[in-house]
């Protein structure tokens, strides 16, 4: 068999640099260590060396314009000159410190908090503040969220998308510019003016798509990828009667031009129709996400409608079963002609990392399981020469391949009888605590003794550069285990008896050893790999290594009971013990694929049951269950929620009933926005929740109120994201909002999150103000 070649290619490469030069080199600009002219230089020898190594894997389509500073929903604001007044812009080529305060504000008033939660402060110094961020898609990248006026005017602002063909023409590469589309980028964007939706602001925008267009098209470009992923999502007429208008024009304003129409991260369903009338080129389909769709599509998409097919996992790390997705595309091949068919990931490149042969500290047999952006276009390389030229053609590859599926599916590592049959075993009654709440509460209240309005923290105490400082020494060899012990035994005892002195109620152990609260326990966890490089972009500079969930979660021997004991002892206050919940242990991480993530999640449970029921058993009587990643594990498209929900909140409580009645449960959670998932967090039935309200003056808590939500909760009261001290008569302010809204004995005091990300100049003062405005509280109860 042959047949003309068929295209192959990704969606979008990784660009942060296959050592992070990227993310170095804009720090080194940031902090005036090298000059623009320099960064410029880094970053054009990025996207030379990544089209480079997409050429030299064989690939067929090269994107371009995948490459951005810092973010390409923000890099698509630029190029429109949707740039908010304030930063002073008054049209012309936009600078790229004006895009970095864009992007950082002028004072870099992002933070993180403990959960890696991004915020921006608006507040925060003289300076220009960012554009709010948030989390793309389902995914955790972050990008930054455009601001529109009601009579937002729209121009060709930056010329980046096509400067970038043009560079890689100039190199010799012919790509196809990736374009987040109109529709998407305005869905994406807010009003900073009342009650006008975006969408309609899309007639003034088309023109200067269509500008841009037509520049590539005058330069040589054929195709361009045109990413509306609103596809993905539930959108109304409006929206959908946009993207028919926007397309539209696009026909006829540059008919010269080819579009694919590419989304992601999920299957079209109610948007496909919306979808094939469109007049495009070329559909793109999200094969990893959605392969149920594939036939749908096949028996309705017009013949000489191009499909690209995402077949390799774009969102994931392992390597995909070569020979089982030739069966599923050969037929589409013969039936709608190789030179109507382009074989792709399922979404950008940009969710994995650079490449395996980084990976120096993962077992052999480990790695034959992997596959990261590298191996991910080898194996695209592979299926285009087994469509183009028959199986045979790559017999060696395809047999590697499927060997590598059937050893990692037999493999002993990744099935543990014992945790199948424990979950096989799991009764509905043992996601159920002893007692309802009202009867809990009574044998807590009296085993702790509390005040009214009990203080306590979130956790985690600063990260000095001494405890990281201790901590790189010790992963380098060079302090030894019991050096090190007996610095994170000295850190925690200082900063329990610290606790003890000012004064708060439910002590905390600081959390002094611990690099990341999902790192920590994966590592201690059966079933969880971590990579040296595996470095993804989480926003501008900052990337992340989500760990890997190869096996069946188990844990061999208790993870954290050593600590808290250890903290206990030292005080005769209750002590907080500290975990990290189970969907966020799996949202966080890179999950095996052969299982349902429910199935994992509910392993991790378990192991985290017994986790909290040893903590028990060594007196720790109060035990915090971190979750702040339930809302953000929420599914794209409504319908998917309840689903979602439920086992999403029965793994929670399965991790958390093993204890008796008079141990307190608390979790925590730091976002906004708990009214469309009240229900669940009620249905988590935590004794105690602790939440981000501090911003919002206690708004947050009217969905509470308005669901009657029956046990106790810790509304913030100090915003952490700020080195600002509050003062106690602003924490006290906040409590008696809170008050107004809730029963006196439901009322906690604490601040929004963790504490790892500030000083101890700012936490002293402002937990022994915290501390205070909680006396004063009681006072006038
Ligand atoms: N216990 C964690 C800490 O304080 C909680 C982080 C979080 O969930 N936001 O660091
Ligand atoms: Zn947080």
């Amino acid at each position: 068999m042959s047949s003309s070649p068929v295209s192959v290619g990704a969606l979008g490469a990784p660009r942060i640099g296959p050592r992070r030069e990227l993310k170095v080199a804009l720090e080194n600009y940031w902090s005036g260590k090298i000059s623009q002219d320099e960064l410029l230089k880094i970053a054009a020898d990025l996207r030379a060396a990544g089209w480079e190594r997409q050429r030299a894997a064989g690939v067929s389509i090269i994107p371009s314009n995948d490459f951005s500073f810092y973010d390409q929903v923000l890099d698509t604001a630029v190029t429109v000159g949707a740039i908010p007044a304030a930063y002073g812009w008054t049209g012309g080529p936009v600078s790229l410190d004006t895009y970095f305060a864009l992007a950082r504000g002028t004072q870099g008033q992002q933070t993180t908090c403990a959960a890696g939660h991004v915020h921006t402060d608006p507040a925060a110094g003289e300076g220009l503040p960012a554009l709010e961020m948030t989390k793309w898609f389902d995914t955790n990248y972050h990008y930054l969220v455009p601001e529109f006026t009601r009579d937002q005017k729209f121009e060709l602002a930056s010329t980046k998308v096509v400067d970038e063909f043009s560079e890689a023409k100039a190199l010799g590469y012919h790509t196809r510019p990736v374009l987040v589309g109109p529709v998407t980028f305005l869905k994406l964007g807010k009003s900073r003016d009342e009650g006008f939706d975006p969408v309609s602001l899309l007639p003034g925008l088309l023109p200067v798509y269509a500008e841009i267009l037509r520049r590539l098209a005058a330069l040589g470009a054929d195709w361009v990828q045109i990413d509306e992923p609103v596809l993905a999502l539930d959108i109304d007429d409006a929206t959908r009667t946009a993207l028919t208008s926007a397309f539209e024009f696009f026909a006829r304003a540059v008919p010269g031009i080819k579009i694919q129409l590419t989304s992601y991260f999920n299957a079209y369903g109610d948007n496909l129709a919306t979808a094939l009338e469109l007049p495009v080129a070329g559909l793109h389909l999200d094969l990893a996400r959605a392969p149920e769709e594939l036939d749908t599509v096949l028996a309705k998409a017009p013949a000489g409608l191009v499909l690209s097919l995402g077949v390799i996992d774009g969102r994931n790390v392992w390597r995909a079963n070569l020979p089982v997705i030739l069966d599923r595309i050969e037929p589409v091949a013969a039936k709608r002609g190789t030179d109507h068919l382009i074989i792709s990931t399922s979404s950008s490149l940009l969710h994995v990392p650079y490449d395996l042969a980084h990976e120096t500290g993962l077992d052999d047999e480990l790695k034959s399981w992997l596959a990261f952006a590298t191996q991910k276009l080898e194996e695209l390389v592979i299926l285009g020469r087994a469509l183009s030229q028959g199986r045979d053609s790559v017999k060696d590859e395809l047999a590697a391949s499927a060997a590598a599926a059937a050893s990692r599916k037999a493999s002993a590592r990744i099935h543990n009888p014992q945790v199948a049959a424990r979950l096989a075993a799991v009764k509905p009654e043992d996601s159920n605590r002893q007692h309802p709440f009202s009867e809990r509460s009574k044998a807590q209240h009296e085993a702790l003794n509390l005040p009214l309005f009990p203080t306590t923290t979130i956790g985690s105490f600063p990260q000095t550069s001494e405890v990281r400082k201790a901590r790189a020494a010790h992963t380098r060899g060079e302090l030894d285990d019991a050096g090190y012990e007996a610095f994170l035994r000295k850190e925690t005892e200082n900063a329990v008896h610290w606790q003890e002195e000012i004064g708060l109620d439910v002590l905390v152990h600081g959390e002094f050893e611990r690099n990341d609260m999902v790192q920590y326990f994966g590592e201690l966890l059966d079933g969880y790999a971590f990579t040296r490089n595996g470095w993804v972009q989480s926003y501008g500079s900052r990337c992340v290594r989500p760990p890997i969930i190869f096996g069946d979660v188990s844990r061999p021997r208790p993870m954290s009971v050593e600590w808290a004991a250890y903290a206990q002892s030292l005080t005769s206050r209750p002590m907080k013990g500290m975990l990290t919940g189970p969907v966020t242990m799996l949202q966080w991480s890179f999950v095996r694929d052969d299982l349902p993530r429910a199935t994992v999640t509910r392993q991790i449970a378990l192991a985290l049951r017994d986790e909290v029921t040893d903590l028990e058993a060594a007196g720790i009587r109060v035990i915090q269950i971190d979750e702040p990643a339930i809302r953000e594990g929420l599914p794209l498209r409504k319908a998917d929620w309840p689903a979602y929900l439920e086992w999403a909140v029965d793994s929670f409580r399965l991790s958390a009933s093993g204890v008796r009645d008079e141990t307190q449960i608390h979790t925590h959670m730091c976002y906004s926005e708990f009214n469309d998932i009240i229900d669940a967090i009620g249905a988590l039935d935590a004794d105690v929740i602790s939440i981000e309200t501090s911003r919002s003056k206690m708004e947050l808590l009217d969905a509470f109120v308005d669901y009657h939500y029956p046990n106790e909760i810790g509304p913030g009261v100090y915003d952490i994201h700020s080195p600002r001290v509050p003062s106690t008569d602003e924490m006290e302010e906040l409590l008696v909002k809170a008050r107004e809204r809730l029963t006196p004995a439901q009322i906690w005091v604490n601040p929004d999150c963790g504490l790892k990300t500030r000083k101890w100049e700012e936490v002293r003062p402002a937990l022994v103000n915290l501390v205070k405005a909680a006396k004063l509280l009681r006072e006038h109860a």
